[in-house]
Formats: C-alpha cells, structure tokens, sequence
C-alpha cells in the first residue's frame, strides 16, 4: 500500500554560501507508515556538480525512526540507514555509504523507510538539500581539526596507488600502495596537515572522504598534480574535475590555472630546477612564455630532500619579476613505507605553514599570505620567522614593506630550537655581503640586523644553516616595495 505523504518543495534563497540550502523538503510520517517505504522527489538542476542532504525528524523521543536513502533519475546512490544524518556525493567522492559519480540532472528522490513509528505518533522530518556546497569542495572535515593560530606542519607532495605510488605487498610484491597507508604513516609522524597530489586524477578524494573523520588530528587537503608535458604543479583545494591537457589551440596553462582558482584552489609550481628528459617526462617547468605567474601562490623549494632553488634559478627569477611566492615544500613521496630521514619520505621535508586554524581553508589562507617556512629536518619544533621596519612602517614575512630609497630597514629574526645555528640573510636572491650570518644562540633566538634601502622593488629572505653549514630551514620572502597582489 502506497501512502500519501505530505511533501512540499520550495525553492530556498540561492546563494554561494553553504549555510542556506537551495531546496527544503519536509512532510509529515503518521503512525499508519509504519514499516512501509516512501519516497521524495526533487528537481536538480543541470550543471551541478554536488549534493549535500541534511535529514533530520523530530519524535525520536517516542521511537520514531526514519532511514535514509538516495536515488538519481537512473539508479540507486546509496542508503545509511539510521546511521547518517548528513551526506554528500559528488563526481568525485561522496560519503560512505553513498556512490560518487555524475549529478545528473532531473528528478532525483529521497528513499525513506519506516522501521518505526507508533501508532498515535506523527514524525515530522525536514531535509535540506544544497548543491555546489563550497566548503565540502574544498575539504574533507566538516569543522576545523584545531582552533587557533600557530605554525601547523605539513607535508604538500606525495603519491599512492590512485597515480604511480608503490610499494610491497604483504609477500613482498610490489603493488601500488594504498591510500591509507600514506595517511596512516603521516598521522604517525605528527603531521598537521599532508595533500594528496596524485597525478592529474581526482580518483582519490572517496577514500579521503572515508578517512578524514578517522584521522581527526591530521588534515587531509584535497590536492592533485597537474602533470603537464611542459612542467608539474600542485592544486590544493579543489574536489572538482580539472583539465591538464596542456596543448597549443586546446588548452593554456593561463586557462589551466584560472580554471583551478575559480573554483576555490591554489596552485604551486613543483620542483621547477628538474631536469627535462624522457627519464622523467615533463619534470622541468617549462611553460608557454605568455604564461601568467601571477596566479601561483608558491614554489616548492625543495621537492624529494632537494633544493629546487639557487640565487641564479627559477624561485628567484619569479620574484625579480615581481610575483609573490611563497616556499613550500614536498617529499614527492612514492612510497609510504619509506623510512623516515630518506629522501622522498613522508614530512622529508616538512612545510610549516601559519594559520588560524587547521582547516583547509586557513592553511591555504596561510600559503597565499607567504607565512610559510620548510623545515629540511622535519622537526616538530624549529621555527622560523623574521620581520622588517623602516621608518615607523613595519613588515612580517609574507608582507610587503614600503620604504623610501636610502632608508634604514632593521630586519629582525626569530628562530626556536634551531641552538647553535646560524640565520643567512638573502637580499634579492643573493646572500647579502654586507651581512654576516648571526648566531642564533639558546632555544629562543632573536638576532637583528640593519640594511640601507636602495632604489626600488627588493625581496629577503632567510636561511637557517647548522653548525655544518647544512641548510635547516628556508623562509618565504619578505617584500620591498612590491605591488600588493
Ligand atoms: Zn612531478
Ligand atoms: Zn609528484
């Protein structure tokens, strides 16, 4: 026997912002459904890309239970039972229980069932509906991990068996290796953060969906490598498709890159110092000169425990031009059972980024305001930080100072657990002569130092090298008079 239901559909106020769903469905559950199925149908329109439900009832209290389930206009998406009050499903991942694939438009319905409802209850249930919801695009955590601002760390590059990461099986082949072994291992070496940057697929965001409310301490960014034949970049941010056909008359790298940031992610060129050449195809960053550098908010310095930068190279030229980079980091892992310490192993190196809190988007909030340091030792306490002052104006790393030609600028620098250290002051890529490396003395150094402005548009930075001269930690730079982005 079919039972009416009352059910209303109303068009809710549409808007880019999560909070106000785009459709609410509700009704009414009598006594006499009890132990009988139903279903809800809605519109979906055409061009979206995800939708998120929240079902809620009322009458618990009186034993009322109502299950949950899903279908699109051409089959079954999934059911949680009473297990799930909220999901979403995307082209890409959806929550456990329920399918990733398509959001085809038409009519799709809610399956509900009725496991219980007494006779003389009435359970009334709301489902709100929204489409496009911007903050599960972006991430995998419905609320931030930690609340706070410090320095969180991180690692920014690695791959699994969703691209070309390998590695032994229980007899001791080689297989591709599972996702949430890289997770797992990351968690275990304290990490705050690490993205997932499998190679030019979005095939992986399911299982990070799976995972991330199991690893509540360790953030998983959604991130991809667009693996281009003319140079590799991570994008952090984005759950949706994005095209890396890179190819004269198909697509640019501009249209690449404006694609990417359109829909909320970040883009850091990968270990541009690699060699070109068929051992490892595409490595080198060699993209189209009318290519925008603009839109790139890093550069990793270091990729697989190498330095990716010098005076003379690719990190450098890109701020001569004046754009704003901030250095990131990324082991380039392989292979998630690596033993610590060796290149290519997970948080080798690790980035250290300041943010408000530990969520998706502050950290990239964090990489975007260049409040970021790597840290070659993977330590879980070095820190990095330096400021500038001139003239009453004063500047952190990240920012930009404005400073009159001949002025004095005091560049002060902070470092912790870094004992008998030195701290090297770069000034436009080269490390100044005019100031000697500083002793960082204790576990809480401050040192400072005084440079004269010369004309026009300069950027510091700061390296930290041990009592072997071994590079520790490298800074995001600090701007002279660039134009704000
Ligand atoms: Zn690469
Ligand atoms: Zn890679």
């Amino acid at each position: 026997m079919s039972i009416a239901v009352a059910c209303e559909q109303t068009n809710a106020q549409t808007t880019t912002a999560d909070p106000a769903p785009n459709l609410v469905l509700s009704g009414d559950v009598t006594g006499a459904q009890n132990k009988t199925y139903f279903e809800v149908p809605f519109e979906v329109p055409a061009g979206k890309h995800r939708i998120s439900v929240d079902f809620r009832y009322t009458a618990r209290e009186q034993r009322a239970v109502l299950d949950l389930g899903i279908a699109d206009p051409t089959r079954f998406r999934g059911a949680s039972g009473g297990n799930k009050s909220h999901f979403t499903i995307s082209e890409t991942d959806a929550t456990p229980s329920y399918l990733p694939g398509a959001i085809v438009p038409g009519t799709w319905r809610l399956l509900i069932s009725v496991p219980n409802m007494r006779p003389q209850v009435v359970s009334h249930y709301t489902a709100e509906i929204r489409f496009d919801a911007r903050s599960e695009e972006t991430g995998f955590a419905d609320r931030p991990l930690a609340i706070g601002k410090r320095w969180y760390r991180g690692d920014l590059h690695m791959h699994t068996a969703h691209s070309d990461g390998s590695c032994l099986s229980q007899s001791g082949r080689e297989v591709p290796c599972p996702l949430f072994l890289t997770v797992q291992t990351a968690a275990a070496r304290g990490l705050d953060f690490i993205a997932i940057t499998d190679h030019n697929t979005d095939s992986h965001f399911d299982d990070i969906r799976e995972l991330q409310p199991f690893y509540d301490r360790l953030l998983l960014i959604p991130g991809r490598e667009m693996t281009t034949f003319h140079g590799h970049f991570n994008v952090f941010g984005v759950t949706q498709f994005l095209d890396w056909r890179v190819s004269p008359g198909r697509l640019s790298l501009n249209e690449v890159l404006r694609d990417a940031l359109a829909k909320g992610g970040l883009a850091s060129v990968n270990h541009a110092q690699a060699p070109e050449g068929e051992d490892c195809m595409g490595c080198g960053w060699a993209p189209a000169a009318d290519t925008d550098m603009g839109l790139f908010s890093a550069v990793e310095v270091i990729n697989y425990g190498v330095i990716m930068f010098s005076s003379a190279t690719y990190w450098d030229s890109q701020l001569r031009e004046g754009h704003r980079l901030a250095a990131v980091g990324g082991s380039d892992n392989h292979n998630a059972t690596t033993p610590p310490g060796e290149p290519g192993s997970i948080g080798w190196p690790t980035t250290v980024i300041e943010a408000e809190e530990l969520s998706v988007a502050a950290i990239l909030h964090g990489i975007r305001s260049g409040r970021t340091f790597v840290d070659l030792t993977a330590s879980r306490d070095k820190t990095l930080d330096f400021a500038a002052e001139s003239g009453g104006a004063s500047a952190r790393m990240g920012e930009t100072l404005h400073v009159v030609d001949g002025a004095q600028i005091q560049v002060s620098i902070h470092a912790a657990a870094v004992q008998g250290s030195t701290a090297h002051l770069y000034v436009d890529g080269e490390e100044s002569s005019a100031v000697p490396a500083m002793h960082l003395e204790g576990a809480d150094a401050s040192v400072t130092t005084t440079l004269t402005a010369a004309p026009g548009r300069h950027w510091l930075r700061v390296v930290v090298r041990d009592g072997a001269e071994k590079d520790q930690l490298i800074s995001s730079p600090l701007y002279i008079n660039f134009a704000e982005k």
